[in-house]
């Protein structure tokens, strides 16, 4: 079974489309979350999301674009574009938001936004971290997003502090051996100084995680955020991936 991992979506069609090109055939599409936010497709990304029957959780940003006073701790033009989501998101988009849990165990694996202990607020950028959050889920995988950037941690069989494991594209990563933490990267917001999409493949039966950047048109969605009126600044940052 060959499943697409995303995460961090962030309402940019664009970016969205490309990544399920590169993806090709898959036999599942798992999310973790931040679909909306910051982008000026809530609606048509998760409309493609409900195409393809993709499962997940609910980020930082899908509570914000849904009422929760997780807003007031955004910085200004998150809160700016997390209102401007709230007024535009559909009946039917609204519907799916609300459905997605802050926690999902599916398939003997766990996914999450941020982290088991803090799902909607840690971001796990440390051992330490990293750890824990292995600690808490059943299972050798959980899969994560919210730092925007592609990471694994590794804790090997015999246990001890977890190690970070720094995926390179067109290397594959064995997961036959250990507990593993995964973060496939953002696909509509990268922050690793590379703009391209990032997303994860996985392969349930060759137990093998591969990482992906795919090129899209960043100006046709920088264009749709300038138009929606949303912060400069969330366009002019896609083009750096910062
Ligand atoms: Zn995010």
């Amino acid at each position: 079974m060959r499943i697409a991992v995303v995460s961090d979506i962030h309402a940019n069609l664009p970016a969205l489309e490309a990544v399920i090109a590169a993806a090709g055939a898959v036999d599942a599409w798992w999310h973790c979350g931040d679909v909306v936010g910051y982008g000026p497709h809530p609606n048509e990304v998760v409309a493609r999301l409900r195409e393809l029957g993709a499962v997940g959780v609910t980020g930082n940003h899908d509570a914000a674009a849904l009422g929760s006073p997780i807003v007031e701790w955004f910085n200004p033009d998150a809160h700016r574009a997390a209102l401007w989501t709230r007024d535009v998101i559909s009946a039917e988009t609204r519907g799916w938001l609300v459905a997605l849990p802050e926690t999902l165990l599916h398939e003997g694996r766990t996914l999450v936004h941020g982290s088991p202990r803090s799902p909607l607020e840690e971001n796990v950028t440390t051992p330490s971290a990293a750890g824990a959050a292995l600690d808490l889920v059943p299972g050798a995988l959980c899969l994560h997003g919210h730092t925007h950037v592609p990471i694994a941690w590794r804790i090997g069989p015999s246990g001890g502090a977890a190690v970070e494991v720094r995926p390179t594209q067109g290397r594959s990563i064995d997961l036959s051996e250990g507990r593993f933490l995964l973060n496939p990267g953002s696909v509509g917001q990268p922050r690793d100084g590379d703009r391209d999409a990032s997303f994860l493949l996985l392969d349930l039966e060759r137990r093998t995680a591969d990482w992906r950047r795919v090129a899209y048109p960043v100006r046709e969605t920088q264009d749709a955020i300038r138009k929606a009126g949303l912060p400069d600044r969330l366009a002019s940052r896609l083009g750096q991936g910062r």
